[in-house]
């Protein structure tokens, strides 16, 4: 089985990739975790992802195409996925569309996470004040909250086109969401 989480930063599918996994043994890919560890391992990449992450600035669509590939060619993949955080743009999408063709694979579900806006900045900051994550301050959160609703929610026709979407309330305990996404999705 092969899943997108999408939602705006702070719509909680990193949490829910980690629920789901764990009940359904799929490998979860966030570009995002794979990006902060490569900055934390100070690499190439994680030198040039870093400009862009604490701006909260998208890093560019080659860069995160490249990674993603690599990643869904690994063995451990073969079970299925669930991809976190990507895609954020059309043309990331359209370049899954041909990695998965490819591949002879098919999207199975895309699990839209809606959570309102002012909800999405409180969650923001709390997770600002327990992880410590560089890009979750004020100016950070403000320009990937922009990002998301220009670059990143044409996703939600262009899936919703494709007969692929789902909508899931973000809004609950973690637990009750995660019932949601396993009534839409099915396992
Ligand atoms: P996330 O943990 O998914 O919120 O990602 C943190 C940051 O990593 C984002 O604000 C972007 O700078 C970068 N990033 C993660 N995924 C992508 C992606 N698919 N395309 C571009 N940049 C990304």
């Amino acid at each position: 089985m092969q899943l997108i989480f999408l939602g705006a930063p702070g719509a909680g599918k990193g949490t829910q990739a980690k629920i789901f996994l764990e009940r359904t043994g799929l490998v979860q890919i966030s570009t995002g975790e794979i990006l902060r560890n490569a900055v934390a391992a100070g690499t190439e990449l994680g030198k040039k992802a870093k400009e862009f992450m604490d701006k909260g600035e998208l890093v560019p669509d080659a860069v995160v195409i490249g990674i993603i590939e690599q990643r869904i060619r690994e063995p451990d993949c073969a079970k299925g996925f669930i991809l976190d955080g990507f895609p954020r743009t059309i043309e990331q999408a359209q370049a899954l569309d041909s990695i998965l063709a490819k591949l002879g694979l098919a999207l199975d579900h895309v699990v839209n996470f809606e959570v309102p806006e002012e909800e999405l900045v409180r969650r923001l900051l709390g997770r600002a004040a327990e992880e410590g994550r560089s890009d979750d301050n004020p100016d950070s959160i403000r320009k990937r909250l922009e990002v998301f609703h220009e670059k990143t929610k044409p996703l939600i026709d262009y899936y919703e086109k494709k007969g692929k979407l789902r909508h899931v309330s973000g809004v609950g305990s973690t637990t009750e969401i995660a019932e949601r996404v396993k009534a839409v999705v099915g396992v």
